[in-house]
């Protein structure tokens, strides 16, 4: 078995590191057997699914006999509602992780190179290892992407950016009058991905959303997700925004059924909970607040976030707080992955769960 997989497996398979996954809650029950967790280790809504999302899921329970809509065609209207997006420019995928994917495989050959900041979200790398493509990382300028230094990567080998806004572990954002800048100046023939998993939770002013830039002289695509602040990450929906001819490619690498039927159903209804989605922007922009003042008092340097996590420094390996944190039944994410091992990656919680989470990294950080 060993020999006919080295031999017969596509080779590329050999370079890919397997996605770090936040430590699911109940695996942290079943090895260390204590039973009052909270996970602040994966950026998930801390108030749960929209009760409307959920109410739409129930009803359609009895219908999962059915194959879903390969169209997603009430999805689609909605999504288009609410971005004011064509709907012949949607990709609708099993997560935005999916897209990520889709787009390589419809783009990306052996050769290829794509250009990510470092450090970002590890599936830009993941997607185009998978189809041979070099992942050329340019390190971030005090954690926010180095817009000048990924333009001068570019080469004639370059197929793809990734700008990931705001940015994953770092929660730092490029700004509009960059965005400008860096859009007119690289070459038309390149595609953009704005993976913007965050973009809800974004209060700064100079923001802008890569659909600026859809339909000018640039390939761009722009991605969202149900997963983060409508909190159904465990549905499995997200989607592109983009032109429609790129939009009809990639649609061409999709599977039939790609979306399921709650997922179609639940990611609709969200949609609608206006006041879901206006509650966990105020409840996340207080937690935000009120860490950011416990980690002055503890004196440890955070970055900025316009998400709903922060990176943090512990000033003490990673691997050993995040040890220390999940025998106190807190899971958070380590740093190390990203190539900070002093740093930690918080999910900004609820009021309680920040409250339980700084006293913890109180204790840990005395000890
Ligand atoms: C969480 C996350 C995603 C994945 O979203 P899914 O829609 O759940 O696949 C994509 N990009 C970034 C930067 C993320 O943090």
């Amino acid at each position: 078995m060993d020999t006919f997989v080295k031999a017969k497996a596509r080779p590329e398979i050999f370079n890919l590191k397997p996605y770090v996954a936040g430590k699911p809650i109940e695996e942290v029950k079943r090895e260390l057997g204590i039973d009052d967790i909270i996970k602040l280790a994966s950026n998930e809504n801390p108030f749960g699914p929209s009760p409307i999302a959920v109410e739409a899921i129930q009803e359609i329970l009895n219908n999962i006999h059915f194959y879903p809509d390969s169209n997603n065609f009430d999805l689609k209207r909605a999504i288009a509602k609410l971005t004011k997006h064509d709907e012949k420019g949607l990709i609708i995928g099993n997560g935005s992780d999916e897209i990520l994917k889709l787009i390589a495989e419809t783009f990306l050959n052996s050769g290829d190179e794509i250009i990510t900041a470092n450090p970002t979200f590890s599936e830009y790398e993941f997607v185009a290892t998978i189809m041979g493509a070099k992942t050329v990382k340019i390190p971030a300028n005090k954690f926010k992407h180095d817009l000048q230094a990924m333009k001068a990567a570019i080469n004639e080998r370059t197929k793809i950016i990734y700008i990931c806004n705001p940015n994953n572990p770092t929660g730092t954002i490029v700004t509009e009058n960059d965005l400008d800048k860096f859009m007119g100046e690289i070459p038309a023939d390149i595609l953009v991905i704005f993976d913007e998993a965050y973009y809800e939770y974004v209060n700064s002013n100079q923001y802008v959303s890569g659909t600026k830039y859809i339909n000018l002289k640039n390939n761009v695509i722009v991605l969202r997700t149900f997963s983060k602040i409508y909190g159904l990450a465990g549905l499995r929906v997200g989607y592109g925004l983009t032109d429609p001819i790129i939009a009809a490619a990639v649609a061409r690498v999709i599977e039939p059924f790609n979306v399921n039927l709650l997922a179609q159903v639940g990611a609709k209804a969200a949609i609608d909970d206006v006041e879901h989605l206006e509650k966990s922007q105020k409840m996340n922009l207080a937690g935000k607040e009120f860490l950011y003042q416990e980690f002055k008092k503890l004196g440890l340097d955070y970055v900025e976030t316009e998400a709903n996590f922060i990176f943090l420094n512990t000033n003490k390996d990673c691997q050993e707080v995040f040890a220390k944190l999940l025998k106190l039944g807190i899971i958070i994410r380590t740093g190390d992955i990203f190539g900070y091992p002093t740093y930690i990656r918080v999910t900004i919680g609820s009021l309680e769960e920040n409250k339980r989470f700084i006293t913890g990294l109180k204790t840990v950080l005395e000890a």
